[in-house]
């Protein structure tokens, strides 16, 4: 069982849907996203709530900003009806950014995938694949036709699995925290066959 501890904080997510997180606090929630599926899943629930205080902010801003200002202010003295005015006029000028800063976080989500050509050749390591991005393998498995199919995975520097995929299609990755990673193919005896260095980049 994994601690409650050890999980992401529902603020640290909260942040993370508003683009509030340091670009290295956003690569350590996102490192814990990939292997976390808890976390991810209260991730979605947070994105929801997010778009619902966005959707709430438009109703407000549709109610109020387009109603006659001039009609309002005639009725009551400008002093009596300012600071009652101005409260949730803020609310709805942070949530509009609120939302432009989530929206311009999260348009790169559907970003075309990096296509990473791994070729059996020793010492041919691709160039670095870039963060953010999914990640599309192309494995040259020449030499490597006995005993398909084959498994693929994906781990970090530390030995930790990141990804894995069934190898024939070129494989289809989740973009990848920064960091030294390896790509490892095995039989289906699970002897490893195979292993490329691949980097990613900021
Ligand atoms: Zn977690």
């Amino acid at each position: 069982m994994p601690r409650i501890a050890g999980h992401l904080q529902a603020e640290e997510l909260e942040l993370y849907c508003l683009g509030g997180l340091t670009e290295v606090r956003c690569a350590r929630l996102e490192e814990h996203l990939l292997l976390c599926e808890i976390c991810r899943d209260r991730l979605t629930e947070t994105e929801s709530y997010v778009a619902v205080m966005r959707q709430a902010s438009r109703q407000w801003s549709a109610e109020h900003v387009e109603a006659p200002a001039a009609a309002v202010i005639a009725i009551r003295p400008w002093r009596e009806s300012w600071p009652g005015r101005l409260a949730p006029m803020l609310v709805a000028a942070l949530l509009v950014v609120c939302a432009a800063v989530w929206f311009g976080r999260h348009s790169r989500v559907p970003a075309p995938p990096f296509a990473i050509e791994l070729t059996a050749v020793r010492g041919a390591a691709p160039g670095p694949a870039p963060a953010g991005y999914p990640l599309l393998l192309e494995l040259d498995l020449t030499g490597l036709s006995e005993g398909r199919p084959f498994a693929g995975e994906v781990v970090d520097a530390s030995g930790r699995r990141v990804a894995e995929f069934p190898v024939g299609a070129p494989a289809l990755l989740k973009a990848l925290a920064p960091g030294g990673y390896f790509v490892r193919i095995y039989k289906s005896s699970g002897e490893l066959l195979r292993e490329y260095a691949l980097t990613v980049k900021r």
